[in-house]
């Protein structure tokens, strides 16, 4: 392809924007969250950063696996971006959804039933990255966003 055919194509390096589509199976949260680190890795965070937003986004991938789609297993996106100061991360999945957000954010809320959760994902996500947000609709998925500042920036 010639450089005039993909010239509509170019973008600055900055809105390196990296997607990625995944099955909703515990052996997939490693592959979303060491993904989401490398990314990170680029724009030249602290390692508290990294660390803090490889446990923000492994909590929302967390979710996405296990509350999602309880019945079978459905398409988890996540969806990496950057600019001058700050990485962006948005989870996206299409089950269950969530009907009270403001409740499942609460610390220590959980619908599991099996003693394994403590309902701190949310808590977590919040106190390691800079802004959350959380949008969802019974029946149609839940989308989170997470920024995190890098490089002290
Ligand atoms: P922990 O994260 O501590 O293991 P948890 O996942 O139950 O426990 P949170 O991550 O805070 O706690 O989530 C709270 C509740 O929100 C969950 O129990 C679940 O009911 C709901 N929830 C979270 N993410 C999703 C999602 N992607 N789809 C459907 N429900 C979700
Ligand atoms: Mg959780």
């Amino acid at each position: 392809m010639s450089a005039e055919d993909t010239g509509s194509r170019a973008k600055p390096v900055n809105h390196n924007t990296v997607r990625l589509t995944f099955l909703s199976i515990p052996e997939n949260e490693s592959i979303g969250r060491t993904l989401a680190a490398a990314y990170a890795a680029v724009s030249d965070p602290t390692l508290e950063e990294l660390m803090d937003f490889k446990t923000a986004v492994s909590e929302a991938v967390t979710n996405a696996i296990l509350h999602a789609y309880p019945e079978s297993e459905g398409d988890i996106e996540m969806e990496l971006s950057r600019d001058e100061s700050r990485v962006k991360v948005v989870v996206t999945d299409f089950g269950i959804g969530i009907r009270d957000i403001e409740k499942s954010m609460e610390p220590l809320y959980t619908t599991d039933t099996s003693g394994e959760r403590s309902g701190m994902g949310f808590t977590f996500m919040e106190a390691f990255s800079d802004h959350l947000e959380v949008i969802s609709e019974p029946g149609r998925g839940t989308r989170v966003y997470l920024t995190k500042r890098m490089g002290g920036r």
